[in-house]
């Protein structure tokens, strides 16, 4: 039996540009703004971003949990000539405590300008952080408004995947761009908190030359002139919004409820694997078939030039390397990513502790799909998840305790993808999916973690599963078969 194509999901990788522009930034504008009164704005617009975040436990360096971003307006111009990029970004903050300053994640940009509800404030980039020096109150947001310009430099993936590349904004020989930024990296383009907890609306627009296209997570606008625009009505987590640009051609589809579906390929490099993007309304409807309805209003894949995929939210980046060497798999990865839609995207975890949560459907869902392709029987499934698993575990350690050196590495996927199978043979498979699809459709665009997942479980089944689920998740070893 084959192996789960895990190796080509969530990431991209490593070298950290050295001597990136770390060194503090002064702003031009440095007027104290604390005298002013706000401005009144209307922030219901923007309610459906409320979050609670919490503090990383893995990534401690990345986000701010006194800080929930409500929405971002990215407006960003890209010049291939130059490998410049130039930003406004526009952001409504919800304080979640008093602070002296707003802190995001931020590199490696020089700032031209950054106000506080329209008042010029004093910032700087320091660290990987900006820093806006402006007193914060709980729960009264404030709109930050910040121009940047500066060429994009990745950031080194903390990982040991064969597929790993760097991390953010990275820029193509083409003069295009593409990212992945799971765990983080969103930071290498725009003021972020990146890390998961914190999810937000955006809405994007992106002004590239003649030629090019530009193409990012979300509802696709109007395009005029050059400006390609995306909306997320959804709150979404920092790392999977994406930014793509290049020649890129687009073709449209329907999905099986009629959502509507885009495919961006570069005709030069990606042309033979449109067959494949084309088989999405297949994907959706196995997926929806068993865990209701697609939760967005708009879905697509955009293929870049990497090794991995990513689950981004409405607009799958799918590197085309694994395309061009095994179609097949290339297929069941494209399954995993659209599977995360639903699992990770929809209802998402609060912290990288739980990577697991959005890794173990995705894979599990994809050996369904495998399993329906090509029909082994659900004991050669279990008995490959069992001897992956234990194989898994004592190299990576268990799933539920990853280490921040290995992020996204195989213990997260098959060891509770086999957990999901054991809950899946004590339940049958009609109250299984029940569960399932419940988990995704009462939680829609949620974070949730262990605690929420055992206390779902149980209540939906009636029945304890505590002790299984903790034991697939804390053991060194395999746990027994119940
Ligand atoms: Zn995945």
């Amino acid at each position: 039996m084959h192996r789960t194509p895990l190796v080509a999901v969530a990431l991209a990788t490593v070298v950290l540009i050295a001597g990136c522009d770390d060194k503090p930034t002064a702003t031009p504008t440095s007027a104290p703004s604390a005298s002013a009164t706000p401005p009144k704005t209307d922030y219901t617009a923007w309610a459906k971003g409320k979050s609670t975040p919490v503090a990383d436990p893995v990534y401690p360096k990345h986000g701010n949990a006194g800080l929930d971003v409500l929405h971002y307006g990215l407006q960003l111009n890209w010049a291939p000539s130059t490998k410049s990029l130039t930003g406004t970004a526009t952001i409504q903050v919800r304080p979640v405590e008093d602070a002296a300053t707003i802190t995001l994640d931020f590199k490696p940009y020089t700032l031209d300008s950054v106000t506080v509800d329209e008042a010029p404030a004093d910032a700087a980039v320091q660290n990987e952080k900006l820093v806006v020096r402006h007193p914060v109150t709980a729960d009264q947001p404030v709109t930050l408004v910040v121009a940047y310009h500066g060429k994009p430099a990745t950031t080194p993936f903390p990982t040991h995947r064969g597929d790993a590349e760097p991390l953010g904004l990275t820029v193509t020989k083409e003069g295009g761009l593409w990212t992945m930024q799971e765990p983080f990296g969103a930071f290498t383009w725009y003021p972020a908190n990146d890390q998961p907890s914190d999810k937000a609306l955006y809405d994007v627009s992106v002004t590239v030359p003649a030629g090019f296209s530009a193409i990012a997570a979300g509802t696709p606008g109007a395009v005029q002139g050059n400006t390609f625009t995306y909306r997320s009505d959804e709150p979404m987590s920092s790392y999977l919004q994406t930014l793509a640009v290049g020649k890129y051609k687009k073709v449209t589809a329907k999905g099986p409820g009629g959502t509507p579906l885009t495919y961006w390929y570069r005709p030069g490099a990606d042309a033979k694997l449109v067959p494949s993007l084309r088989k999405s309304p297949q994907f959706l409807s196995f997926l929806e078939q068993r865990f209701g309805p697609y939760p967005f209003a708009t879905g697509g894949i955009v293929l870049v030039d990497s090794e991995s995929g990513m689950e981004t939210q409405q607009m799958i980046t799918m590197g085309d390397k694994l395309g061009k060497r095994d179609t097949a798999r290339f297929e069941t990865d494209l399954l995993h990513e659209y599977a995360h839609q639903w699992f990770g995207d929809t209802v998402t975890t609060s912290t990288w502790t739980d990577l697991w949560l959005n890794e173990g459907w995705a894979t599990y869902i994809q050996f369904l799909w495998e399993q329906q392709q090509t029909h082994f029987s659900d004991k050669v499934l279990r008995d490959f998840l069992r001897k992956s698993d234990a194989d898994l575990r004592k190299r990576l350690g268990p799933p539920g305790h990853p280490q921040a050196a290995n992020f996204a590495e195989g213990n997260v996927y098959d060891c509770p993808a086999a957990m999901l199978m054991e809950l899946n043979d004590a339940l049958g498979d009609a109250k299984f999916f029940a569960l399932a699809k419940a988990w995704v459709q009462t939680q829609k665009y949620t974070q949730q973690d262990r605690a929420s997942f055992i206390a779902f479980v149980n209540k939906q089944t009636g029945k304890d599963f505590t002790k299984l689920i903790n034991s697939w998740l804390d053991s060194k070893t395999t746990p027994k078969s119940s």
